[in-house]
């Protein structure tokens, strides 16, 4: 496993592209998603789209507390349930959190590492998390969906919302 280099707002036009669909999963996709896992963890992110390492692919990671990391290859967002006020921040725009709206559930379909077809339905913050990593996947940052400009803001590292 390695770290990558994070890519971040405004110099990586990578964020702003949408990813491509994984045709096949082999091992330099496994390795993509062990590097992503660790790069994850050295930033103590909670979750982490390809884009945000430079790789153009739909492939996203996510840990949840005292949970195995997840990896999903391909996801899609096939229901979404409700409307919640959150605090987001993201790996790729340091220094920054924004108050948004994400849905109180979400499921999604797509990949395992293994190439195995999963489905997740998940509530709360790790539905917040799969939103924000979908979005990624689109080209799409939480800054997209701030309403008015006080709803984004500077954040010192300490007290800085754990990113995605
Ligand atoms: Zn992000």
């Amino acid at each position: 496993m390695a770290i990558r280099e994070l890519c971040h707002l405004p110099n990586d036009l990578v964020l702003r592209q949408k990813a491509r669909r994984v045709s096949t999963i082999n091992g330099s996709i496994q390795q993509l998603i062990d590097d992503m896992v660790e790069t994850m963890q050295q930033a103590d992110g909670v979750g982490l789209a390809a884009p945000q390492v430079g790789v153009p692919l739909r492939v996203i990671v996510l840990r949840m507390l005292g949970e195995e990391p997840i990896a999903i290859i391909n996801p899609e967002i096939v229901k979404r349930v409700g409307e919640r006020e959150v605090t987001e921040a993201c790996l790729s725009i340091p220094g920054y959190a924004g108050e948004i709206k994400r849905s109180v559930s979400v499921t999604v379909k797509g990949r395992n590492r293994q190439g195995k077809a999963i489905r997740i339905k998940a509530t709360g913050r790790m539905a917040q998390t799969l939103e924000h990593e979908l979005d990624h996947l689109n080209g799409i940052l939480y800054i997209d969906h701030v309403e008015s400009r006080d709803k984004l803001y500077k954040v010192e590292a300490e007290t800085e919302t754990r990113g995605m």
